[in-house]
C-alpha cells in the first residue's frame, strides 16, 4: 500500500488547505494507486489567490526595475537546476512519464527562466513621429496585471515556464492552476518559488477541478490575461469565460501533426526522428507526429523498417532507466485510443504492430507502439488527436499531392519533413499550414524558438523574443513641449 501524502496550495506566500477542506486524490499511473491528496480549490480560494496577486502587482512587483525582477528569475533557475532530480521524480509519479525525460526536462527548464531574465531589461519603447507641433509622443510596454495560467497534466514544468517566466519578467503577477490529473509537481515547484525569494503574492499556485476552480479563475474580474494550454474543447470554455472579464487570451491546443518521408530521405535519420516524434512520452505530446506519409517508391521497405524499430520499444516502469515507454496517464486515455483503433479497423485500417493494450501490468494502462496502415487520412486514428503511441501511415505519389494531404486537417501545430533535397525541404516547409515545421529532425524545444500553432491548434506564441510582448500592453504618452499655453478650446477663430 502506498503511503498517501497530503499537499497544500501556495497562496500569498502561505501554504494553505482549501476553504472547504475538500481535497482531490491523485493516482500514480504506474500502479493506479492514490499516492497524494491536494486541496480542491473553490471560488473563495481562487478569489484569495487573485486578490493576493493583484495586491503584489500594485504594491511591489510591477514597480521593480526589470533587472531586479531578473535577479529573482535567475534565482528560480538555480533552484530548478539544484532540484531537477527531485522534480523529475515527482513528475514521473504524478504523470507516468519516464524519469529519464522528466529529469532532463526539469533541468533544461531552468534555461527558460534565465532567457527571460536576460530579456527583462531589453524591451524598449518608441518615439512616434507625430503629426502635431510641439508634441512628443512615446510608447512604452507596460505589464498587463494578473495573469491566470491554466496548465494541462503533461509537460507541466515546460508549459508553466513559457508563461510564468515572460509574465514575471515584464512585471505581471500570476495565479497558476495545476491540472487535477497531475497536480503535485507544481506544488513542489512552488517550494522552489518560495526558496528563490520571489515576494509573496507574486506567484500563487492552486489546485482544483476545471469547474469550479478553472472557471472561477478565468472569469475573475481582476484577471487581465489568460494563458491556456490544454484540449480544444476546454479552450472553447476558456474563450467563453474570458467574455466575463474581457481578458486577453492565448491558446496552446492539440495537434494531429503530419510528417512526410520522401524517397530521397536519409533513412536512419528519418526512422529515428519519426520514432521520437510519435513514441516519445508514449505519444502523449501535443506535437506528436501522428500522421505519416511515405512516398510510394520506398513505402513497403521503409514501413517494414519502422515496424521493426517500433516492435523493439521497451514498455516498463517509468522510473526504470531501461524503459522507453511508460504507462498511459489514465483510463480515459486508454479508452479513447481503443475506441479510435476499433473504428479505424472497421473502416479498413490494418494494424501492422501493437494495437492492443499490453498485459505487462494488471494495474497500469500500458499501450505498445502501434502502427496502422490507412487507405486515407479520414480514418479515425489518422484524423483525430489520440494523445497516445499510435501512428497512422499513408502512401503518396508527388510533392504536390502530399502538401495537400498534410494541410487537410483542422489542426496546425507541428509538422515534419524528411528529404535530402534542401530545396524541397524549404518548399514543403513553407507550404505547410502549421506553427512549427521540423526538417530532418523532430521534437526539439528551446526558450529561443517560438512555439505554438495555427488553425484549431490555437493562437499566441510561447517562447522566443516576441512572446515576452504578449505579457505587455502598449502605453502611449503625449508630452507637450511648447512654452505657450494651450489655446482655449471654446474661443473661436
Ligand atoms: P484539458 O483541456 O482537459 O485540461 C487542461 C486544463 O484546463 C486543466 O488544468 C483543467 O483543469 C482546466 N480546465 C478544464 N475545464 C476548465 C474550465 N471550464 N475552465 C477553466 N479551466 C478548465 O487538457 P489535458 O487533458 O490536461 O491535456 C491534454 C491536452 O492538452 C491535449 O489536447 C494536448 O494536445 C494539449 N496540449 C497542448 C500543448 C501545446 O503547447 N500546444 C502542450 C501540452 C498539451
Amino acid at each position: 500500500m502506498t503511503k498517501i501524502q497530503n499537499f497544500k496550495m501556495y497562496i500569498n506566500g502561505l501554504w494553505v488547505n482549501s476553504e472547504s477542506g475538500k481535497t482531490i486524490e491523485t493516482v500514480n499511473p504506474e500502479n493506479n494507486e492514490v499516492w497524494a491528496t491536494v486541496p480542491e480549490a473553490n471560488e473563495k480560494d481562487v478569489d484569495k489567490a487573485v486578490k493576493a496577486a493583484q495586491n503584489a502587482f500594485e504594491k511591489s512587483w510591477s514597480n521593480l526595475h526589470p533587472r531586479e525582477r531578473a535577479k529573482y528569475l535567475r534565482s528560480l533557475a538555480d533552484q530548478l537546476r539544484q532540484n531537477a532530480e527531485h522534480l523529475g521524480t515527482i513528475e514521473t509519479i504524478d504523470t507516468g512519464k519516464i524519469f529519464r525525460e522528466t529529469k532532463t526536462q526539469a533541468n533544461y527548464i531552468a534555461e527558460y527562466y534565465d532567457y527571460f531574465a536576460g530579456l527583462a531589461d531589453k524591451v524598449e519603447g518608441t518615439v512616434v513621429p507625430i503629426d502635431k507641433p510641439d508634441m512628443q509622443v512615446t510608447t512604452t510596454r507596460i505589464p498587463i496585471g494578473v495573469v491566470a495560467a491554466i496548465i494541462p497534466w503533461n509537460s507541466q514544468m515546460l508549459l508553466t515556464a513559457v508563461k510564468l517566466a515572460p509574465a514575471l519578467a515584464m512585471g505581471n503577477t500570476v495565479v497558476i492552476k495545476a491540472s487535477e490529473l497531475a497536480p503535485v509537481t507544481l506544488l513542489e515547484f512552488a517550494k522552489l518559488v518560495e526558496k528563490s525569494g520571489i515576494p509573496k503574492g507574486v506567484v500563487n499556485i492552486i489546485t482544483g477541478l476545471g469547474e469550479p476552480c478553472g472557471k472561477a479563475l478565468t472569469t475573475h474580474d481582476l484577471v487581465e490575461r489568460i494563458a491556456f494550454t490544454g484540449g480544444p474543447e476546454t479552450a472553447k470554455h476558456i474563450v467563453k469565460n474570458s467574455a466575463e472579464n474581457l481578458s486577453q487570451v492565448s491558446l496552446e491546443l492539440g495537434g494531429k501533426s503530419p510528417v512526410v518521408v520522401f524517397d530521397d530521405a536519409e533513412q536512419e535519420n528519418a526512422l529515428n526522428g519519426i520514432t521520437a516524434g510519435i513514441f516519445g512520452a508514449s505519444g502523449q505530446s501535443c506535437i506528436a507526429g501522428s500522421r505519416l506519409y511515405i512516398q510510394s517508391k520506398i513505402y513497403d521497405d521503409f514501413l517494414n523498417k519502422l515496424i521493426a524499430k517500433a516492435e523493439k520499444i521497451k514498455l516498463g516502469a517509468p522510473m526504470d532507466n531501461e524503459t522507453q515507454m511508460g504507462p498511459l496517464n489514465s483510463y480515459k486515455q486508454l479508452e479513447n485510443i481503443e475506441k479510435n483503433i476499433k473504428a479505424t479497423i472497421e473502416q479498413g485500417g490494418k494494424i501492422r504492430c501493437g494495437g492492443k493494450r499490453s498485459n505487462i501490468s494488471s494495474k497500469a494502462y500500458y499501450f505498445p507502439a502501434t502502427i496502422i496502415e490507412c487507405e486515407n487520412h479520414n480514418l479515425p486514428t489518422a484524423e483525430n488527436e489520440l494523445f497516445g503511441p499510435v501512428l497512422s501511415v499513408m502512401k503518396f505519389e508527388t510533392e504536390e499531392d502530399v502538401i495537400k494531404l498534410m494541410n487537410d486537417n483542422k489542426y496546425g501545430l507541428s509538422s515534419g519533413v524528411y528529404t535530402s533535397n534542401f530545396g524541397r525541404g524549404l518548399r514543403v516547409s513553407k507550404a505547410i499550414r502549421a506553427g512549427i515545421t521540423f526538417v530532418n529532425t523532430y521534437r526539439l524545444i528551446s526558450p529561443m524558438a517560438p512555439f505554438g500553432g495555427i488553425k484549431d491548434s490555437g493562437y499566441g506564441k510561447e517562447a522566443g523574443i516576441e512572446s515576452i510582448k504578449e505579457y505587455t500592453r502598449i502605453k502611449t504618452t503625449w508630452l507637450n513641449s511648447s512654452d505657450k499655453p494651450m489655446t482655449d478650446p471654446f474661443t473661436m477663430g
